[in-house]
Protein backbone atom coordinates (compact mmCIF):
# COMPACT_ATOMS: atom_id res chain seq x y z
CA UNK A 1 0.00 0.00 0.00
CA UNK A 2 1.61 3.30 -0.96
CA UNK A 3 1.45 6.45 1.78
CA UNK A 4 0.29 9.47 1.71
CA UNK A 5 3.05 10.95 0.19
CA UNK A 6 3.55 8.65 -2.76
CA UNK A 7 -0.02 9.09 -3.87
CA UNK A 8 0.00 12.82 -4.02
CA UNK A 9 3.26 12.56 -6.16
CA UNK A 10 1.29 10.30 -8.36
CA UNK A 11 -1.67 12.97 -9.06
CA UNK A 12 0.60 16.04 -9.33
CA UNK A 13 3.51 14.55 -10.98
CA UNK A 14 3.38 16.15 -14.12
CA UNK A 15 0.20 18.27 -14.23
CA UNK A 16 0.40 21.60 -15.26
CA UNK A 17 -1.76 24.58 -15.04
CA UNK A 18 -4.98 24.64 -17.48
CA UNK A 19 -5.04 27.12 -20.60
CA UNK A 20 -5.95 30.72 -19.61
CA UNK A 21 -8.79 32.43 -20.32
CA UNK A 22 -9.76 36.12 -19.96
CA UNK A 23 -12.08 36.86 -17.30
CA UNK A 24 -14.69 39.45 -16.76
CA UNK A 25 -13.57 41.25 -13.45
CA UNK A 26 -16.47 40.51 -11.33
CA UNK A 27 -15.83 36.79 -11.79
CA UNK A 28 -12.10 37.13 -11.29
CA UNK A 29 -12.26 36.59 -7.27
CA UNK A 30 -10.03 33.53 -6.68
CA UNK A 31 -8.48 32.69 -9.92
CA UNK A 32 -4.97 32.93 -10.53
CA UNK A 33 -3.32 35.70 -12.66
CA UNK A 34 -1.69 34.43 -16.10
CA UNK A 35 0.01 37.64 -16.80
CA UNK A 36 2.13 40.11 -15.24
CA UNK A 37 0.50 43.80 -14.83
CA UNK A 38 2.72 46.54 -15.08
CA UNK A 39 1.12 50.15 -13.96
CA UNK A 40 -0.11 52.08 -16.65
CA UNK A 41 0.09 55.47 -14.94
CA UNK A 42 1.53 56.65 -11.20
CA UNK A 43 -0.77 56.28 -8.44
CA UNK A 44 -2.05 58.78 -7.33
CA UNK A 45 -2.39 60.43 -10.74
CA UNK A 46 -1.70 64.19 -8.81
CA UNK A 47 -1.23 65.67 -5.52
CA UNK A 48 -4.74 64.23 -3.94
CA UNK A 49 -5.98 65.99 -1.33
CA UNK A 50 -6.17 63.38 2.01
CA UNK A 51 -8.97 65.28 3.81
CA UNK A 52 -11.42 67.92 3.52
CA UNK A 53 -10.19 71.44 4.17
CA UNK A 54 -8.36 74.25 2.96
CA UNK A 55 -4.97 73.78 0.51
CA UNK A 56 -2.40 76.91 1.52
CA UNK A 57 0.90 77.47 2.23
CA UNK A 58 3.12 76.52 5.33
CA UNK A 59 4.38 79.74 5.73
CA UNK A 60 0.66 81.14 6.06
CA UNK A 61 -0.34 79.45 8.47
CA UNK A 62 -0.56 81.93 11.53
CA UNK A 63 -2.20 84.69 8.94
CA UNK A 64 -6.30 84.90 7.83
CA UNK A 65 -6.42 83.39 4.65
CA UNK A 66 -8.72 84.57 1.92
CA UNK A 67 -10.41 81.72 -0.07
CA UNK A 68 -10.39 82.24 -3.53
CA UNK A 69 -12.19 79.00 -5.12
CA UNK A 70 -13.40 75.69 -4.32
CA UNK A 71 -12.15 72.53 -5.82
CA UNK A 72 -14.21 69.63 -5.38
CA UNK A 73 -12.91 66.32 -6.40
CA UNK A 74 -12.82 65.49 -9.95
CA UNK A 75 -12.22 68.99 -10.97
CA UNK A 76 -9.30 70.76 -12.25
CA UNK A 77 -8.42 74.01 -10.07
CA UNK A 78 -8.44 77.37 -11.89
CA UNK A 79 -6.03 79.25 -9.28
CA UNK A 80 -2.47 78.89 -8.10
CA UNK A 81 -3.07 79.26 -4.41
CA UNK A 82 -0.42 82.42 -3.37
CA UNK A 83 0.57 84.27 -0.25
CA UNK A 84 -2.30 85.08 2.27
CA UNK A 85 -4.70 82.87 0.11
CA UNK A 86 -6.72 79.77 -0.09
CA UNK A 87 -8.75 77.39 -1.94
CA UNK A 88 -11.56 75.48 -0.33
CA UNK A 89 -10.60 71.39 -1.03
CA UNK A 90 -12.41 68.14 -0.66
CA UNK A 91 -11.12 65.22 -0.49
CA UNK A 92 -9.63 63.30 -3.25
CA UNK A 93 -9.34 66.52 -5.13
CA UNK A 94 -5.92 67.55 -6.98
CA UNK A 95 -3.71 69.82 -4.79
CA UNK A 96 -3.63 73.58 -6.29
CA UNK A 97 -0.01 74.49 -7.96
CA UNK A 98 1.23 76.86 -5.22
CA UNK A 99 -0.39 75.35 -2.06
CA UNK A 100 1.92 72.40 -0.26
CA UNK A 101 -0.45 71.38 2.78
CA UNK A 102 -4.05 71.03 3.10
CA UNK A 103 -5.49 72.28 6.52
CA UNK A 104 -8.00 70.44 8.19
CA UNK A 105 -12.00 71.63 7.99
CA UNK A 106 -11.92 70.58 11.95
CA UNK A 107 -8.91 73.21 12.33
CA UNK A 108 -9.67 75.55 11.06
CA UNK A 109 -12.24 79.01 12.13
CA UNK A 110 -14.45 80.91 9.79
CA UNK A 111 -13.19 84.63 9.87
CA UNK A 112 -15.62 86.06 8.17
CA UNK A 113 -16.72 85.77 4.23
CA UNK A 114 -14.54 83.45 2.34
CA UNK A 115 -11.52 84.21 4.96
CA UNK A 116 -10.56 81.46 7.28
CA UNK A 117 -7.84 80.66 9.55
CA UNK A 118 -5.70 77.99 11.65
CA UNK A 119 -6.91 77.03 14.62
CA UNK A 120 -4.73 74.71 15.60
CA UNK A 121 -3.93 70.84 16.09
CA UNK A 122 -1.69 68.44 14.01
CA UNK A 123 -0.28 70.63 10.61
CA UNK A 124 0.37 67.72 8.93
CA UNK A 125 0.24 68.25 4.84
CA UNK A 126 -2.66 66.09 4.66
CA UNK A 127 -1.99 65.38 0.78
CA UNK A 128 -0.42 61.95 -1.14
CA UNK A 129 2.62 62.97 -4.04
CA UNK A 130 1.82 62.20 -7.08
CA UNK A 131 3.07 58.71 -8.07
CA UNK A 132 3.92 57.65 -4.00
CA UNK A 133 2.17 54.71 -3.95
CA UNK A 134 2.96 53.71 -7.54
CA UNK A 135 4.84 54.80 -10.42
CA UNK A 136 3.96 54.40 -14.35
CA UNK A 137 5.54 50.96 -15.23
CA UNK A 138 6.33 49.29 -12.25
CA UNK A 139 4.96 45.66 -11.68
CA UNK A 140 2.46 45.94 -9.36
CA UNK A 141 0.80 42.46 -9.80
CA UNK A 142 2.70 39.41 -11.06
CA UNK A 143 1.87 35.89 -12.93
CA UNK A 144 0.73 33.60 -10.34
CA UNK A 145 -1.02 35.80 -7.98
CA UNK A 146 -4.24 34.06 -6.30
CA UNK A 147 -6.92 36.94 -6.71
CA UNK A 148 -8.27 38.33 -3.74
CA UNK A 149 -10.25 41.54 -3.18
CA UNK A 150 -7.20 43.49 -2.84
CA UNK A 151 -5.99 42.40 -6.09
CA UNK A 152 -9.59 42.81 -7.91
CA UNK A 153 -9.04 46.81 -6.40
CA UNK A 154 -5.80 47.17 -7.94
CA UNK A 155 -6.83 45.35 -11.32
CA UNK A 156 -9.86 48.09 -11.54
CA UNK A 157 -7.57 50.92 -10.66
CA UNK A 158 -5.41 50.00 -13.88
CA UNK A 159 -8.34 49.81 -15.68
CA UNK A 160 -8.06 46.11 -16.66
CA UNK A 161 -11.63 44.95 -17.11
CA UNK A 162 -10.51 41.24 -18.72
CA UNK A 163 -7.01 39.96 -16.31
CA UNK A 164 -5.68 36.82 -18.11
CA UNK A 165 -6.20 33.80 -15.50
CA UNK A 166 -6.12 29.76 -15.47
CA UNK A 167 -9.15 28.23 -16.50
CA UNK A 168 -11.34 26.41 -14.04
CA UNK A 169 -11.00 22.47 -13.54
CA UNK A 170 -14.65 21.28 -14.50
CA UNK A 171 -15.24 18.49 -12.25
CA UNK A 172 -17.91 15.90 -13.04
CA UNK A 173 -19.12 14.35 -9.70
CA UNK A 174 -21.45 11.60 -9.92
CA UNK A 175 -22.39 8.73 -6.69
CA UNK A 176 -22.48 4.90 -7.48
CA UNK A 177 -24.97 2.84 -5.56
CA UNK A 178 -28.16 0.85 -5.92
CA UNK A 179 -29.00 1.85 -2.39
CA UNK A 180 -28.98 5.95 -2.95
CA UNK A 181 -31.54 7.80 -3.90
CA UNK A 182 -31.67 12.36 -4.08
CA UNK A 183 -32.12 14.42 -1.85
CA UNK A 184 -35.81 15.07 -2.91
CA UNK A 185 -37.50 12.06 -2.82
CA UNK A 186 -39.05 9.53 0.02
CA UNK A 187 -36.95 6.59 1.22
CA UNK A 188 -38.07 3.02 1.12
CA UNK A 189 -35.99 0.64 3.78
CA UNK A 190 -32.56 0.33 2.81
CA UNK A 191 -32.35 3.06 0.89
CA UNK A 192 -30.38 5.94 1.89
CA UNK A 193 -29.67 9.40 0.70
CA UNK A 194 -27.29 10.50 -1.78
CA UNK A 195 -24.99 13.21 0.36
CA UNK A 196 -21.69 12.83 -1.37
CA UNK A 197 -22.76 13.93 -4.56
CA UNK A 198 -23.50 17.19 -2.74
CA UNK A 199 -21.10 17.50 -0.18
CA UNK A 200 -18.70 16.93 -3.16
CA UNK A 201 -20.09 19.66 -5.55
CA UNK A 202 -19.68 22.11 -2.65
CA UNK A 203 -16.45 21.08 -2.05
CA UNK A 204 -15.56 21.75 -5.39
CA UNK A 205 -16.85 25.08 -5.26
CA UNK A 206 -15.24 25.49 -2.25
CA UNK A 207 -11.99 25.07 -3.87
CA UNK A 208 -13.10 27.45 -6.50
CA UNK A 209 -13.96 24.56 -9.46
CA UNK A 210 -16.69 24.13 -11.52
CA UNK A 211 -18.80 20.97 -10.48
CA UNK A 212 -20.88 19.64 -12.74
CA UNK A 213 -22.95 17.03 -11.79
CA UNK A 214 -23.46 13.33 -13.43
CA UNK A 215 -26.05 11.55 -10.98
CA UNK A 216 -26.54 8.73 -9.60
CA UNK A 217 -25.09 5.89 -11.48
CA UNK A 218 -26.30 1.75 -10.73
CA UNK A 219 -24.14 -1.11 -9.57
CA UNK A 220 -23.83 -1.84 -12.54
CA UNK A 221 -20.47 -2.45 -14.75
CA UNK A 222 -22.30 -1.40 -18.56
CA UNK A 223 -23.81 2.47 -16.42
CA UNK A 224 -20.39 2.65 -15.12
CA UNK A 225 -18.50 2.41 -17.74
CA UNK A 226 -20.67 4.74 -19.99
CA UNK A 227 -20.79 7.30 -17.51
CA UNK A 228 -17.17 7.51 -16.90
CA UNK A 229 -17.09 7.23 -20.69
CA UNK A 230 -19.13 10.70 -21.06
CA UNK A 231 -17.60 12.51 -18.25
CA UNK A 232 -13.75 11.77 -19.46
CA UNK A 233 -14.56 13.77 -22.94
CA UNK A 234 -15.46 16.86 -20.82
CA UNK A 235 -13.86 16.79 -17.49
CA UNK A 236 -10.62 17.69 -16.42
CA UNK A 237 -11.47 15.79 -12.91
CA UNK A 238 -13.86 12.71 -12.40
CA UNK A 239 -15.03 12.42 -9.19
CA UNK A 240 -16.86 9.06 -8.40
CA UNK A 241 -18.96 8.66 -4.77
CA UNK A 242 -18.78 4.50 -3.77
CA UNK A 243 -17.96 1.55 -5.65
CA UNK A 244 -13.88 0.82 -4.78
CA UNK A 245 -13.93 -1.32 -1.90
CA UNK A 246 -13.80 -5.12 -1.91
CA UNK A 247 -17.66 -5.40 -2.19
CA UNK A 248 -19.50 -7.67 -5.34
CA UNK A 249 -20.45 -4.59 -6.51
CA UNK A 250 -17.76 -2.57 -6.22
CA UNK A 251 -17.66 -2.10 -10.31
CA UNK A 252 -15.40 1.28 -10.25
CA UNK A 253 -12.11 -0.45 -11.01
CA UNK A 254 -13.11 -3.11 -13.22
CA UNK A 255 -15.39 -0.28 -15.16
CA UNK A 256 -11.36 1.80 -15.38
CA UNK A 257 -9.68 -1.39 -16.15
CA UNK A 258 -12.43 -2.64 -18.99
CA UNK A 259 -11.61 1.25 -21.04
CA UNK A 260 -7.81 0.47 -20.85
CA UNK A 261 -7.43 3.75 -18.33
CA UNK A 262 -4.51 3.29 -16.22
CA UNK A 263 -4.63 2.62 -12.38
CA UNK A 264 -2.24 4.80 -10.60
CA UNK A 265 -2.99 3.92 -7.67
CA UNK A 266 -5.80 1.62 -5.29
CA UNK A 267 -5.38 1.77 -1.98
CA UNK A 268 -3.67 4.03 0.27
CA UNK A 269 -2.44 3.80 3.77
CA UNK A 270 -4.73 6.49 5.20
CA UNK A 271 -8.26 6.32 7.84
CA UNK A 272 -10.39 6.88 6.55
CA UNK A 273 -10.13 6.81 2.80
CA UNK A 274 -7.96 3.64 2.12
CA UNK A 275 -9.66 2.00 -0.63
CA UNK A 276 -9.44 5.35 -3.05
CA UNK A 277 -8.62 4.79 -7.03
CA UNK A 278 -6.66 7.36 -8.64
CA UNK A 279 -6.46 6.38 -12.96
CA UNK A 280 -5.67 9.15 -15.81
CA UNK A 281 -7.57 8.82 -19.16
CA UNK A 282 -5.78 11.62 -21.12
CA UNK A 283 -5.85 14.24 -19.12
CA UNK A 284 -8.72 13.42 -16.81
CA UNK A 285 -7.83 12.93 -13.72
CA UNK A 286 -10.05 10.12 -12.46
CA UNK A 287 -10.52 9.63 -8.25
CA UNK A 288 -12.57 6.82 -7.33
CA UNK A 289 -13.93 7.76 -3.63
CA UNK A 290 -15.07 5.47 -1.04
CA UNK A 291 -18.67 5.79 -0.49
CA UNK A 292 -18.62 6.40 3.23
CA UNK A 293 -19.23 10.27 3.78
CA UNK A 294 -16.56 10.93 5.82
CA UNK A 295 -14.00 9.25 3.78
CA UNK A 296 -15.04 11.12 0.62
CA UNK A 297 -14.95 14.44 2.46
CA UNK A 298 -11.46 14.05 3.60
CA UNK A 299 -9.97 12.43 0.08
CA UNK A 300 -11.42 15.74 -1.18
CA UNK A 301 -9.42 17.52 1.40
CA UNK A 302 -6.17 16.01 0.64
CA UNK A 303 -6.36 14.46 -2.53
CA UNK A 304 -8.69 16.95 -4.78
CA UNK A 305 -7.89 20.19 -3.72
CA UNK A 306 -4.20 19.78 -4.51
CA UNK A 307 -5.07 18.94 -8.18
CA UNK A 308 -7.60 21.47 -8.52
CA UNK A 309 -5.33 23.95 -6.62
CA UNK A 310 -2.47 23.07 -9.65
CA UNK A 311 -4.65 23.25 -12.43
CA UNK A 312 -6.15 26.48 -11.26
CA UNK A 313 -2.44 27.95 -11.48
CA UNK A 314 -1.02 27.17 -7.99
CA UNK A 315 -3.24 28.51 -5.24
CA UNK A 316 -2.13 28.94 -2.34
CA UNK A 317 -1.36 25.34 0.03
CA UNK A 318 -3.84 24.23 2.40
CA UNK A 319 -2.15 25.50 6.06
CA UNK A 320 -1.16 22.82 8.55
CA UNK A 321 -1.08 24.43 12.02
CA UNK A 322 1.19 23.05 15.16
CA UNK A 323 -1.28 22.77 18.33
CA UNK A 324 -0.90 21.83 21.61
CA UNK A 325 -2.84 18.54 22.32
CA UNK A 326 -5.99 18.91 24.88
CA UNK A 327 -5.94 15.75 26.11
CA UNK A 328 -4.02 12.01 26.15
CA UNK A 329 -5.03 10.52 23.43
CA UNK A 330 -4.44 6.92 21.88
CA UNK A 331 -5.70 4.94 19.31
CA UNK A 332 -5.90 1.32 18.67
CA UNK A 333 -4.92 0.60 15.56
CA UNK A 334 -1.78 2.74 13.97
CA UNK A 335 -0.89 1.23 10.81
CA UNK A 336 -2.07 3.93 9.01
CA UNK A 337 -2.05 7.97 8.85
CA UNK A 338 -5.51 8.97 9.93
CA UNK A 339 -7.40 12.09 9.87
CA UNK A 340 -9.87 12.60 12.86
CA UNK A 341 -12.06 16.16 13.62
CA UNK A 342 -11.34 17.95 16.05
CA UNK A 343 -12.33 21.57 17.85
CA UNK A 344 -9.76 24.19 19.53
CA UNK A 345 -10.57 25.00 22.68
CA UNK A 346 -10.42 28.22 24.42
CA UNK A 347 -6.93 27.51 25.44
CA UNK A 348 -5.70 27.09 22.09
CA UNK A 349 -5.41 23.58 22.88
CA UNK A 350 -6.90 20.65 20.46
CA UNK A 351 -10.20 18.79 21.41
CA UNK A 352 -11.16 15.80 20.20
CA UNK A 353 -14.55 15.90 18.49
CA UNK A 354 -16.79 12.91 19.76
CA UNK A 355 -16.73 10.92 16.45
CA UNK A 356 -17.82 7.22 15.71
CA UNK A 357 -16.31 6.47 12.12
CA UNK A 358 -16.06 7.23 8.48
CA UNK A 359 -19.98 7.05 8.21
CA UNK A 360 -20.44 9.76 11.23
CA UNK A 361 -20.44 13.15 8.62
CA UNK A 362 -22.16 14.71 11.59
CA UNK A 363 -19.02 14.87 13.60
CA UNK A 364 -17.70 17.56 11.28
CA UNK A 365 -20.28 19.27 11.95
CA UNK A 366 -18.67 19.89 15.49
CA UNK A 367 -15.52 19.90 14.12
CA UNK A 368 -12.87 23.17 12.95
CA UNK A 369 -10.05 21.26 12.38
CA UNK A 370 -8.59 17.81 10.94
CA UNK A 371 -6.09 16.20 13.11
CA UNK A 372 -3.72 13.81 11.28
CA UNK A 373 -1.74 11.37 13.42
CA UNK A 374 1.57 9.88 11.84
CA UNK A 375 1.79 6.09 10.63
CA UNK A 376 3.12 3.84 13.57
CA UNK A 377 1.99 6.39 16.13
CA UNK A 378 -0.52 5.36 19.16
CA UNK A 379 -0.44 7.73 21.84
CA UNK A 380 -0.39 11.88 22.24
CA UNK A 381 0.47 13.08 25.38
CA UNK A 382 -1.15 16.35 26.68
CA UNK A 383 0.70 19.51 25.54
CA UNK A 384 2.20 17.46 22.88
CA UNK A 385 1.65 19.42 18.92
CA UNK A 386 -0.17 17.89 16.72
CA UNK A 387 -0.71 19.33 13.04
CA UNK A 388 -4.25 20.91 12.45
CA UNK A 389 -5.78 21.84 9.22
CA UNK A 390 -8.43 24.12 9.58
CA UNK A 391 -11.84 23.51 7.99
CA UNK A 392 -11.81 26.94 6.18
CA UNK A 393 -14.71 28.98 5.30
P1 LIG B 1 -19.34 1.96 -0.94
O1 LIG B 1 -18.04 2.68 -0.92
O2 LIG B 1 -20.08 2.09 -2.21
O3 LIG B 1 -19.16 0.54 -0.51
O4 LIG B 1 -20.24 2.63 0.19
C1 LIG B 1 -19.84 2.62 1.53
C2 LIG B 1 -20.90 3.21 2.42
O5 LIG B 1 -21.13 4.56 2.09
C3 LIG B 1 -22.26 2.54 2.36
O6 LIG B 1 -22.82 2.50 3.64
C4 LIG B 1 -23.04 3.45 1.44
O7 LIG B 1 -24.41 3.34 1.65
C5 LIG B 1 -22.52 4.79 1.81
N1 LIG B 1 -22.62 5.66 0.63
C6 LIG B 1 -22.25 5.31 -0.61
N2 LIG B 1 -22.51 6.30 -1.48
C7 LIG B 1 -23.05 7.31 -0.75
C8 LIG B 1 -23.55 8.59 -1.09
N3 LIG B 1 -23.50 9.04 -2.34
N4 LIG B 1 -24.03 9.38 -0.10
C9 LIG B 1 -24.06 8.92 1.17
N5 LIG B 1 -23.61 7.72 1.54
C10 LIG B 1 -23.12 6.90 0.60
MG1 LIG C 1 -21.63 1.14 -3.13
Amino acid sequence: MITLTEALHEILNGVVPLETEREQLERALFRVLAEDIYSDSDMPPFDKAAVDGFACRRSDIGDTLQVIETIAAGQVPQKSVGQGECSRIMTGAILPKGADLVLMLEHTLDCGPEKIRFSGGDSHTNFALKGEEVKKGDLILSAGTHLLPQHIAILASQGITLPLVSKKPRVAIMSTGDELVEPGVATRLGQIRNSNAYQLMAQTQQAHATPVYHGIIADHLEATVVAIQEAVAKSDIILISGGVSTGDFDLVPQALRSQNIEILFHKVAIKPGKPTVFARAGKCSIFGLPGNPVSSFINFEIFVKPLISKLMGNLPHQQEFLIPMGVDFSRKKYDRLEFLPVSIDAQGAVQPVVYHGSAHIHAFCQATGIMSIPQGKQTISKGELVYVRPISS
